[in-house]
């Protein structure tokens, strides 16, 4: 364990994402396998498209026949194509999609043509060259290609890609059990009316929604400031691979989840972060689990959730490129110099740049809630003037 005087953000990140790994693979149906990162290449087994098809709703004819007279032959739909090769003279009916016949080299969009007793023409405009709007077999992918390397998340469009390219099953990583528990004499679970000082718990539920993107999440519920209380609650967190406590981080008389760890067995990594909000933050392993313990105030627990739990969840769920990206955006309003801590200011991003919150107490959500970016001041950072570029997170 390192001394207790606080470490920076950068190393306290760096760190934490040393603790953790992916986690192993697994083989899962593709139709389960949304948001994971893939374990393996992934190849395609069919080729797209699987023949020449038609872009346009309109007639396939062979070009050097234009303008025309064409007998109409047939009819080419998707899933239904012409049986059969079209001869000189001829053309094919033919929809998006449809295979192109064999013999036509070349799709007329249905706007260009005049169709007088089975005779078509194109008396103005016609297709523009040979093999106008015909989509060449394979020209998406073709079978035996690669579709996603190792660490492609699953997101909408890859997960459409991989279904058309014939896979049926994929290797992930498996995604992180995390376990919640919330430390506190003061709280009661949501949706139960607080008795005289008392509070809603209202982090674990945050946290949760946060989370489950990326890991399978558990609430524990809600530990007394007690040790005996706390001990039994860490041990019901057995065969996670990742607990993550809330409240009881910081250095009062109550604050007892980092003795209730070292008594279970913890070893902890760092203990506290030079950082606003957050600055209670610990983070280590108690046998094959990960630790991390997050203050209690709520902005605190969103803000250090966000810019650590994330980045290790996506780290352990195989993402190789984990950490959040910064932007440069103009601060709309002066911002004073800043101290030692990084500072993570609630703002709002708009078309011309960045303002932060009025208030930025660690404990208003309402803020918060209404904040969709932070701003982050350097450590020791100058004033700065608005219009000046400011690093900024999305949340
Ligand atoms: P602590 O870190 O335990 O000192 O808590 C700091 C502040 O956050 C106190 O005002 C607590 O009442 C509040 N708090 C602690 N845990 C939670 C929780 N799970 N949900 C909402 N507020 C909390
Ligand atoms: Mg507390």
């Amino acid at each position: 364990m390192a001394g207790t005087a606080p470490i920076s953000f950068d190393e306290a990140l760096a760190r934490l994402l040393l603790l953790g790994a992916p986690l192993p693979a697994e083989r899962l149906p593709i139709t389960d396998a949304g948001g994971r990162f893939l374990a393996a290449e992934a190849v395609a087994r069919l080729t797209q498209p699987p023949a020449d098809v038609s872009a346009m709703d309109g007639y396939a004819i062979r070009f050097g026949g234009l303008p025309g007279p064409f007998r109409l032959a047939g009819e080419s739909a998707a899933g239904r194509p012409f049986e059969g090769a079209m001869r000189d003279g001829e053309a094919v009916r033919i929809f998006t999609g449809a295979q192109v016949p064999a013999g036509a080299d070349t799709v007329a969009v249905q706007e260009d043509a005049v169709l007088t007793g089975g005779e078509l023409r194109f008396p103005h405009d016609g297709p523009p060259r040979e093999g106008a709007h015909i989509r060449r077999r394979g020209q998406d992918f073709a079978a035996g290609q690669p579709v996603a390397l190792v660490g492609e998340r699953l997101g909408p469009a890859r997960l459409g890609l991989l279904a058309a390219a014939g896979l049926a099953e994929l290797a992930v990583h498996r995604r992180a059990r995390v376990a919640l528990l919330s430390t506190g004499d003061e709280l009661v679970p949501p949706g139960v009316m607080p008795g005289h000082s008392q509070i809603v718990a209202s982090n674990a539920l945050m946290l949760h929604e946060l989370l489950h993107p990326y890991a399978d999440v558990r609430d524990l519920g809600i530990a007394a400031d007690r040790a005996d209380s706390l001990a039994t609650a860490l041990a019901s967190a057995e065969g996670f691979d990742l607990l993550v406590t809330v409240g009881g981080a910081s250095v009062g008389d109550h604050d007892l989840v980092r003795p209730a760890l070292l008594a279970a067995g913890a070893e902890l990594d760092f203990w506290r972060v030079a950082m606003q909000p957050g600055k209670p933050l610990m983070a280590g392993r108690m046998g094959d689990m990960l630790v991390v313990g997050l203050p209690g105030n709520p902005v605190s627990a969103f803000v250090c959730g966000w810019l650590f739990l994330l980045p290790l969840l996506k780290r352990m769920a195989g993402d190789p490129a984990p950490q959040h990206v910064v932007r440069q955006v103009p601060t709309l309003v002066d911002l004073p110099a800043n101290g030692a801590r990084r500072q993570f200011l609630r703002a709002r991003l708009s078309g011309e740049g960045v303002t932060p919150a009025g208030r930025q107490d660690s404990s208003l959500l309402g803020v918060l809630a209404g904040a969709d970016a932070l701003l982050v001041r350097p450590e020791h950072g100058p004033a700065l003037k608005a219009g000046t570029s400011v690093p900024v997170l999305t949340l």
